[in-house]
């Protein structure tokens, strides 16, 4: 009570009261705490200064195929496998001595636990440093991820075996396919003028799928080279880069006449060939969606927290906003060959690109307003000053 040092009656009742209330509520916060901690499904184990097991809850005890009774009082490198015990005990301790902030779990971090069987498994694990009463205690919150690393493994080996499956069939799809289109050519160039003109007019549209399937299969198969390549990161000058893609577009350009102008692009680590493909896609599609104007297309990168943006605009047909997601699938095309060539390859390779290098890829745009594609490439270090 402020102002107030006297004790009356009244007052020693309400603070009798307010301690009892008060206790109560320990012991039902406790009572919560250990229910908690019962009922958690992921395991929690703690351990003391000696690194033995202070707390080892129910589902601790399922994962590790441990009781508790067995568990408690043992030390913490009995849960690991012989192999990774030396040092433990010298990473818990430097992690008490150095971390303020509790470690969190992280799929990049996984620990190999062992259960009672002797069986291994990979365990996600955030682990804190606490004092009570003077004495540090480590509590390490842990999750038994078999069932997805296993998913995650089989996704993985399911991806190469499409990948090499992709690679293969549009590698070795692409000699029988040469030698039908030179036979085509032959019995047009040797044979046409015996042949009626509906038969002359089939040879020519054969010709012409078959040249369009010979283009799908080396999409294809540059689609399978650009996912398996390792990527090699570099510092690369997108300067440099662009002016890459560019030379391999020459022919396009010039017979255009499309203008590309870009401002002062950044130096970024990151895989150099992968870059100049994306660029070559993008600045070649912002070429061919152009009808009838001279395309104009404008290079620009801006900075965004932790990564780069990088922009190819062009003045182009523009794409209705109901189309922005579906042009990045594979073979997804808005126009017939007739209107537009095309395999629908080329931004579902970009998307793959902007993927593997970590970023992201979109458009803004709208029908007859040209198109803005975007593409980030993370970049944790801070820019350099006298780069855009
Ligand atoms: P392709 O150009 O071979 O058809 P892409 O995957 O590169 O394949 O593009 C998919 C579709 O997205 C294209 O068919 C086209 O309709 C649309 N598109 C791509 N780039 C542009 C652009 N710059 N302007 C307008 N439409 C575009």
């Amino acid at each position: 009570m402020v102002g107030s040092n006297k004790t009356c009656p009244q007052q020693i009742a309400a603070d009798a009261m307010a301690s009892r209330s008060r206790q109560g509520m320990n012991a039902v916060g406790e009572v919560l705490l250990r229910r908690v901690v019962e009922t958690a499904t992921d395991a929690i184990v703690v351990i003391d200064e000696d690194q033995r097991i202070v707390l080892f809850n129910s589902a601790a005890e399922r994962m590790f195929g441990r009781s508790r009774q067995s568990a408690e009082g043992t030390s913490i490198v009995e849960l690991l496998p012989q192999r990774f015990r030396h040092g433990h005990s010298d990473r818990v301790r430097r992690f008490g001595e150095d971390r303020q902030q509790p470690r969190m779990m992280s799929p990049e971090r996984l620990v190999v636990g062992l259960r009672g069987n002797g069986e291994e498994f990979p365990i996600e694990a955030s682990i804190s440093a606490s004092e009570v009463h003077g004495r540090r205690f480590y509590a390490a919150i842990l999750r038994d991820v078999t069932e997805r690393e296993r998913n995650r493994a089989a996704l993985m080996q399911s991806n190469l075996d499409l990948q090499q499956f992709a690679f293969a069939a549009s590698h070795d799809m692409r000699s029988p396919l040469r030698s039908v289109s030179g036979y085509l050519g032959l019995l047009e160039s040797r044979h046409a003028g015996a042949l009626a003109p509906a038969a002359r007019e089939m040879i020519t549209r054969c010709i012409a799928a078959v040249g369009q399937l010979d283009r799908l299969t080396e999409e294809l198969l540059s689609f399978a080279r650009i996912s398996a390549d390792p990527i090699e990161p570099v510092e690369v000058d997108c300067n440099s880069a662009l002016a890459e893609s560019l030379r391999l577009l020459e022919h396009s350009v010039l017979e255009t006449g499309a203008t590309i102008e870009a401002s002062e692009l950044p130096s970024i680590r990151v895989d150099r060939h992968q870059l100049v493909r994306l660029f070559q896609n993008l600045l070649d599609n912002g070429i061919k969606y152009s009808r009838g104007r001279r395309p104009q297309i404008k290079v620009g990168a801006s900075r965004r927290n932790a990564e780069w943006v990088l922009s190819v605009a062009d003045n182009g047909i523009g794409i209705d906003k109901q189309f922005h997601q579906r042009i990045f699938e594979t073979f997804k095309r808005l126009h017939t060959q007739q209107e537009f060539p095309g395999t629908g390859m080329g931004l579902a390779m970009c998307r793959r690109i902007a993927d593997r290098l970590g970023g992201t890829i979109w458009v803004e745009s709208e029908p007859g307003q040209g198109s803005t594609f975007f593409f980030t490439i993370p970049d944790p270090h801070d820019p350099d000053p006298t780069t855009p």
